[in-house]
């Protein structure tokens, strides 16, 4: 079983990443944001409610997300793993999450910090914008969800650090590149049980 974490602000590509490795490893991908996004556009009562979050860059409520989420995971008990992408985003999701996969007696294996820095990260979603369709791709929304990725979740690096999880990705190049870095993280895990600390 084999359970990561992908971590990293907005535009950090978590999303494009997180498929390659599903595709590689043959992982269940759970993306908070997906979900929502699902939701939102289905015009469902919970997509009603998380659109007033969303489009102005502010996070979901914990009890919603841990709702959702639970949920979506308990459809893929025999999965041969998941990665959890855009969650935990917040100390106590991390925390429930934690309580969640202990419950079943796998933890989280590895945290896959990816960096890239803040001016790329505008750039790279204001150059999506136009096909993404988001309604959170717009510049005041965009420096608001960095704020909040600041405030609210990287405080979470140091807990999955106390954890000895965490292995920092540069995710400052091509993606092939980045998907490379990650690949090298995950067999290392996979063959010695060692975390990279970092890995460039
Ligand atoms: P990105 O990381 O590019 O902003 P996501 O698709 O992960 O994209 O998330 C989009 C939005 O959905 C976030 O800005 C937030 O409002 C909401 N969201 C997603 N996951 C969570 C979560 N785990 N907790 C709270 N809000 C979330």
């Amino acid at each position: 079983m084999l359970n990561i974490v992908i971590f990293g602000p907005p535009g950090s590509g978590k999303g494009t990443q997180s498929a390659k490795i599903v595709e590689k490893y043959g992982l269940v991908h759970l993306s908070t944001g997906d979900l929502l996004r699902e939701e939102m556009a289905r015009n469902s009562p919970l997509g009603i409610e998380v659109r007033k979050f969303i489009d102005k860059g502010l996070l979901v409520p914990d009890e919603i997300i841990m709702r959702e989420l639970y949920e979506k995971a308990s459809e893929y008990l025999d999965a041969q793993g998941m990665i959890f992408d855009g969650f935990p985003r917040t100390i106590i999701q991390a925390e429930m999450l934690d309580r969640m996969l202990v419950k079943r007696e796998i933890p989280v294996s590895i945290v896959l910090s990816v960096e890239v820095e803040e001016e790329e990260l505008f750039n790279r979603m204001m150059g999506r914008a136009q096909d993404s369709g988001r309604s959170d791709d717009q510049a005041h929304i965009i420096r608001h969800r960095i704020e909040v990725y600041k405030n609210q979740t990287l405080p979470l690096m140091d807990y999955y650090k106390k954890q000895g999880k965490i292995a920092v990705i540069n995710g400052m190049s091509p993606v092939e590149i980045v998907f490379e870095r990650i690949t090298r993280a995950i067999d290392t895990y996979l063959s010695t049980e060692v975390i990279l600390p970092e890995i460039n």
